[in-house]
């Protein structure tokens, strides 16, 4: 969420009311859309871009009552760089807006989704009508209400967009770092008190990140740097907190990264 607030603050104001002149779409990649490449360049071509907004981990482009929905997972990025620029082999897809800059979008992994939901039809994009509230705006009462459903695991609890929206694997690791809860804890194991923990680590990691990535001097949309997290992926370095070497798990391809030291 964090990194997508920060582009929809920056790239909102950027695109609003600019024409698509055209839409390109990779022969090499355009595959992983879920939408047709026609049906892209269809909905989008000579007409607005209404407005930048966020739904948990998706941007929306909002154009011609149509909703371009965009879930960068991994290694999804957006670019915005004028239209002659090198487009980076990476590049899924570009829209040309009037006036000489481009909006692309670069994904290394081939993992982002990339849907085209109909005026309406938001409920149409996987996993949209099952989001929860928004993880950084929730109220602690509403937090602790939801969470009673979840009895599982911490960190999958965190990361499940019902329970509340904006939340991945990295996030979810800093958050507990600074609960001093483990990954791997049983939502079950929690007090009230920790429950109101939790609450208030979500609401200060993900506000606390927004304002580093909105204060990173080099900051450009699709780099992505996240030198201010204090555990996710620093396994083996000392924890910022209690100087304990950092532990890391891998599990399907995603790292867990936590403090033996200072989480319980
Ligand atoms: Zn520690």
């Amino acid at each position: 969420m964090p990194e997508l607030e920060v582009l929809r603050e920056r790239l909102g104001p950027l695109l609003s009311g600019r024409e698509v002149a055209a839409v390109e779409v990779s022969p090499r990649h355009g595959f992983m859309l879920r939408v047709t490449p026609d049906d892209l360049t269809g909905a989008l071509t000579g007409r607005p871009i209404d407005g930048m907004w966020r739904r948990g981990k998706f941007l929306v482009l909002d154009s011609g009552g149509n909703h371009l929905v965009i879930n960068p997972m991994l290694g999804g990025r957006l670019q915005y760089a004028p239209a002659g620029e090198r487009v980076a082999a990476a590049t899924v897809f570009r829209l040309q807006l009037e006036g000489g800059d481009d909006l692309r979008f670069l994904d290394t992994v081939r993992m982002g989704r990339v849907y085209l939901a109909a005026a309406g039809g938001l409920d149409s994009v996987p996993g949209w009508s099952e989001l929860g509230p928004e993880a950084v705006d929730i109220s602690a009462a509403d937090f602790a209400t939801r969470i009673r459903r979840h009895r599982g695991e911490l960190k999958s609890v965190l990361r499940n967009q019902s329970f509340v929206a904006g939340i991945g694997n990295a996030y979810s690791d800093e958050i507990l770092h600074d609960a001093g809860m483990l990954p791997l804890r049983k939502r079950t194991t929690l007090d009230a008190a920790g429950v109101e923990t939790l609450q208030a680590s979500t609401r200060s990691v993900l506000t606390g990140a927004v304002a580093a990535i909105a204060a990173q001097p080099g900051w450009v949309a699709h780099k992505q740097d996240r030198s201010f997290m204090r555990v996710h992926g620093r396994g083996g370095e000392a924890c910022p907190r209690c100087g304990h070497r950092i532990s890391e798990l891998t599990a399907q391809q995603r790292v867990t990264s936590f403090c033996r030291g200072c989480q319980t």
